[in-house]
């Protein structure tokens, strides 16, 4: 680092996406500072936190984020009639989510990174040889001066769009409670039209005693979460809400522009979000690999222009990109069906035949593509057999 530089790196965000970068690049002797808005880092929270196993294992967390293992759920029809879908091992963990984000920070910290809190970026500017950073650090304005930035803002950011690193015009949105439910043992997930056009409701289990219950739709999101937790409350499946969640936006489809010069896009901002479930956390983390591995290579080489980091779009495309598009296309047929339809494909679901074609298709829990075609592929042979 030479002497008119602040840091090597200004992460902007500590979300698991920017946490991981930093613990990445601080891990590898770089000056790097994250800087948070809020006052605390994962609050508010708003999300559910379900990761995969693959996920867990592959960023080594520990065991004691885990608030319930997930190996089967239950997937209920417009009607409400539940299918168990059951798997031989865990295949997703439901973790708590304020915790998470604070270890993947802590472990950036152990790394070296530094942490602001209370401070929030407002500007960052290319200047031909580093990033200049307007911020407002515990209500103070200061000027910084970097080598590079990586924004992982989340979605919505005005400071992304004004850099032209957040240009999808298609969200969704998801708004939870955390309710009393001394009952709820299980996932289930609610589909249907009263969840709005390619909306689904869920309960998850939580701390014990209490769930999750939430809603992913495309308009009118906090309302309909209000009627579906009003119906669970009238089934006698939940009680009293005892905390209520941010509602937030998820981007959707592939991005079209990720660096630009000085600076990486990484997670939710970037659209690193599958479309069909909204979970973003793993994907973030993959972006964050791939930012952090192309940021080392530039800060050595010294060049960060957009050029420079065009390696960062090759990575994180390879890794996700042909899973985010499929995921979209997905999810807008999805969209067009009607209850009548969904209550069909519930039906099918049922029967012991394609039952056991849908689960032999093994559909890992973040890697959809290869097993729909697979899916698609068995449900041919299975119906040239039976013809
Ligand atoms: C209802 C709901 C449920 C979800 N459930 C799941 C789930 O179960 N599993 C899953 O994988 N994903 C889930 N997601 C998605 C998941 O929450 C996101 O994909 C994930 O949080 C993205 O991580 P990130 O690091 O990119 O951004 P974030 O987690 O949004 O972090 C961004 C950080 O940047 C900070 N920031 C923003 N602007 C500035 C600024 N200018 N200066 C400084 N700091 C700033 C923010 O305060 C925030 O802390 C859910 C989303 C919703 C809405």
């Amino acid at each position: 680092m030479t002497d008119r530089f602040d840091a090597d790196v200004a992460v902007v965000g500590a979300g698991p996406a920017g946490a991981r970068t930093a613990e990445l690049l601080a891990g590898q002797g770089h000056n790097v500072i994250i800087f948070e808005r809020n006052a605390q880092v994962g609050e508010p929270v708003h999300c559910t936190g379900i990761v995969s196993r693959e996920c867990l294992e592959r960023y080594d967390l520990p065991r004691s984020l885990v608030h319930h293992e997930v190996s089967s759920f239950v997937l209920r029809s417009p009607k409400g009639r539940g299918a168990q879908v059951r798997r031989k091992s865990v295949q997703a963990y439901v973790v708590d989510r304020v915790a998470l984000d604070r270890h993947l920070v802590e472990r950036a910290c152990a790394a070296g990174a530094r942490l602001l809190t209370s401070a929030t970026v407002d500007d960052l500017e290319w200047d031909g040889a580093g990033v200049r950073m307007l911020a407002t650090v515990s209500g103070r304005h200061e000027v910084r001066y970097l080598r590079a930035a990586v924004l992982a803002t989340g979605y919505g950011a005005p400071l992304a769009r004004r850099l032209g690193l957040s240009q999808t015009g298609d969200v969704i949105s998801g708004a939870q409670v955390v309710v009393e439910a001394p009952n709820v043992s299980q996932v289930e997930v609610f589909t249907g039209g009263a969840h709005g056009r390619g909306g689904f409701g869920w309960l998850v289990p939580h701390r014990p005693g209490y769930a999750l219950a939430g809603v992913l739709t495309r308009s009118g999101t906090v309302p309909r979460m209000q009627q579906f937790v009003e119906r669970l409350q009238a089934e006698g499946r939940v009680g009293a809400v005892d905390q209520v969640y941010r509602c937030r936006p998820i981007p959707l489809g592939v991005a079209k522009k990720t660096v630009i010069d000085g600076i990486i896009g990484v997670g939710d901002v970037v659209n690193q979000v599958k479309p069909t479930t909204g979970g973003g956390i793993y994907y973030g983390l993959l972006g964050a690999d791939a930012a952090a591995e192309t940021l080392a290579e530039a800060l050595a080489n010294g060049g960060l222009t957009a050029q420079e980091l065009a390696p960062y779009e090759q990575r994180w495309r390879h890794l996700m990109a042909s899973e985010i598009a499929l995921g979209y296309q997905l999810r807008r047929v999805i969209e067009q069906l009607p209850d009548a339809v969904i209550e069909q494909m519930h039906r099918l679901l049922r029967m012991p035949g394609l039952r056991r074609i849908l689960l032999s298709a093994a559909m890992p829990f973040d890697w959809h593509a290869g097993a729909l075609l697979r899916f698609v592929d068995r449900l041919q042979h299975h119906r040239h057999a039976t013809s």
